[in-house]
């Protein structure tokens, strides 16, 4: 198809006027008929990467998906902007399935959602030439592999359909893939040397921030007291928190619900149905919620404890913006959540495991306490790099730290581990030498004689915590390092060596204040409108939503509606240009929100 045929079909079709980054080059691969393996970050635009295609050739589109939930949320989605899709899973009756069957051999679709375990019941592979299927596209492809986070092995016999349908094209995509989950994802699909598309995992629109923990349901109330039109996630580390976080917000005027493994299956799908239909503003939720949870104005995300991994953080951070509006992720820190986890660690039964945990975690701890780019910090776990520091939508970027001169702190820790080692021959952990450095009189000490090394006392003019974050500086720094056993040990590193015999200055941070107040700043992403009438076109938004029974995404993103506020259509054909407004959602829906704008506009006027 032509590229000017495939931009108007997009515009008539889905109200947008141009690609996002690598969707153009996806569909153009399809159209070529060749297989695609597609890494894009959340937000980045997957699902229209199938759904055009779809449309601009004849036949049948299958997408296999994991999660019913989704399916019906994204058929929704695509009704609404009238396109002929439907699903077959397990929660429609054997009539409702059976209709639905005899739509697709009359051809009345153009997408299929399937769950993989349906595509592969016995015949009916079989009868996918018959259905004229011409794409099929796997999403969440991550679920075929072992190394993934959300193994499915029913996604495993998927390559099984290839020899049904030979000449049809794979399309996989997927927004979380190690090399390890790419290399699974290929070989399992069995894909015909396919075209690999690896967007940057660079969220632009998303601001990352580290607050110092401190009475932190209090905190967390606060910020979101401060953001009272705003929709969000609370992540918590145990069910009980979710709940009691949940309870406390309620107990203050926010609307909010729990969402944990623990609760009545029918409990947790009602209260993530009603944060999905914005009849609930924030969820606080263990990290069981969130795959496939595709609420698109998700404004923030508070991570309430300290996640285990960075790429959890990431994925979980990743649900905040997905409409490309800002979104803010804040985590809350202390050093004793670091401890806690530490602990449960060692509870582990497998060592290699515990070694594993033990790593991510540091990891972890050093995003939360550096004072670099978080967004860099970020990335750099994905093997990119952040090219325009500061970047503009961190902490540290926008309010860098306080700095001071830590050469002689430096000099007294580092030789501390020096004499510690010289003397005893065993490596000590950070507490020691921090017992040692403020001279304290633990039984250790006398026992190993350590009050009598040279550096014993000298460092009194810190306090524990204090040498605590210079310490933990210096290990990021890589002057010295941390084992990951159980009892980790601080240890010398070459360049530790080498510093402490040349001494050149060195330059320390502060630890972060906990009442330091961020700077708003106008984040990428954001579009500039009249908020009343923002409000006022939710509210319009609202009530076509529940009348028919859909999230009110389904009828337009917050995206639309910001573009509305702030363009201000008058009649059908300036509506036609908001974006997001395709062809069928301008006659279903103009009308009551054309008149709520002019009856805005005249009550202005008056
Ligand atoms: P993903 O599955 O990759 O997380 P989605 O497919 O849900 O992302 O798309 C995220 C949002 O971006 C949706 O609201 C979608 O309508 C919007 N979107 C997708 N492609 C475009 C585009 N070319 N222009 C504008 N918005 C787009
Ligand atoms: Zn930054």
């Amino acid at each position: 198809m032509q590229r000017e045929a495939l931009l108007a079909l997009l515009k008539k079709t889905f109200g947008y006027s141009s690609f996002r980054p690598l969707q153009e080059e996806i569909i153009t691969d399809i159209f070529a008929g060749r297989d695609v393996f597609a890494l894009l970050p959340t937000g980045g635009g997957k699902s229209l990467c199938f759904q055009l295609p779809a449309l601009a050739q004849s036949g049948l589109t299958l997408v296999v998906s994991p999660l019913i939930a989704l399916m019906k949320d994204q058929v929704d989605n695509l009704q609404a902007s009238g396109v002929a899709a439907t699903f077959l899973n397990s929660t429609l009756s054997a009539e409702e399935s059976k209709a639905r069957f005899r739509g697709l051999y009359r051809g009345e679709y153009r997408l299929l959602y399937i769950a993989p375990e349906r595509l592969m019941l016995p015949g009916f592979p079989e009868r996918l030439q018959e259905l004229n299927v011409r794409l099929v596209a796997i999403d969440e492809a991550h679920c075929i592999s072992e190394w993934g986070h959300d193994f499915r092995p029913e996604y495993r016999q998927l390559a099984e359909l290839r020899p049904h349908i030979p000449d049809v094209p794979f399309l996989a995509l997927t927004a979380t893939a190690t090399q390890r989950v790419r290399e699974d994802i290929t070989r399992l699909l069995a894909l015909r040397t396919p075209r690999c598309y690896v967007a940057s995992f660079n969220r632009p629109n998303l601001t990352y921030k580290v607050l110092p923990k401190d009475k932190p349901t209090e905190q967390i109330v606060r910020w979101i007291q401060d953001h009272p039109e705003d929709s969000g996630i609370v992540y918590c580390q145990s069910r009980k928190a979710t709940e009691s976080v949940a309870e406390k917000l309620r107990a203050r005027g926010i609307s909010a619900l729990p969402y944990h493994a623990g609760l009545e299956a029918r409990d947790r799908e009602k209260n993530q149905e009603r944060f999905l239909k914005d009849k609930t503003r924030v969820i606080c939720a263990t990290v069981a919620f969130g795959m496939g949870v595709h609420k698109p104005n998700v404004r923030f995300v508070l991570h309430f404890d300290l996640p285990k991994s960075i790429e959890g953080y990431y994925q979980e951070t990743g649900r905040a913006g997905r409409d490309g509006l800002p979104g803010e992720c804040v985590l809350l820190y202390s050093a004793a959540d670091a401890i806690k986890q530490r602990a449960f660690i060692d509870e582990k039964p497998d060592p290699e495991e515990q070694r594993i945990a033990r790593e991510q975690l540091q990891q972890m701890i050093h995003y939360a306490e550096s004072a670099r780019c978080r967004r860099a910090t970020l990335l750099e776990y994905f093997g990119e790099t952040q090219s325009t520091i500061p970047c503009e939508g961190c902490d540290n970027c926008l309010e860098p730290r306080e700095v001071f001169d830590g050469t002689l702190a430096a000099q007294k820790f580092l030789s501390c581990i020096f004499r510690l080692r010289q003397a005893s021959r065993f490596g000590v952990g950070l507490n020691h030498v921090i017992e040692v450095l403020t001279g304290a009189a633990t039984e250790k000490i006398k026992r190993w004689g350590h009050d009598k090394i040279s550096t014993y006392g000298v460092g009194r003019e810190h306090s524990r915590s204090e040498w605590q974050a210079i310490g933990r500086e210096l290990i990021r720094m890589g002057l010295c390092t941390q084992t990951s056993e159980r009892l980790s040990v601080l240890e010398l590193s070459t360049e530790g060596m080498a510093w402490l015999k040349a001494r050149h200055p060195l330059t320390l941070t502060r630890p972060m204040k906990s009442t330091s107040k961020q700077p708003r700043v106008k984040i990428e992403g954001d579009i500039v409108c009249d908020e009343a009438l923002f409000t006022q076109l939710r509210a319009v938004r609202r009530e076509i939503a529940d009348e028919k029974n859909v999230p009110p995404y389904i009828i337009f993103a917050d995206v639309t509606l910001r573009h509305m506020a702030a363009r201000q259509p008058v009649n059908e054909t300036e509506f036609a240009e908001i974006p997001g407004v395709g062809e069928r959602k301008l006659r279903d829906f103009s009308a009551p929100f054309l008149s709520a704008i002019d009856q805005w506009r005249s009550g202005r006027a008056r």
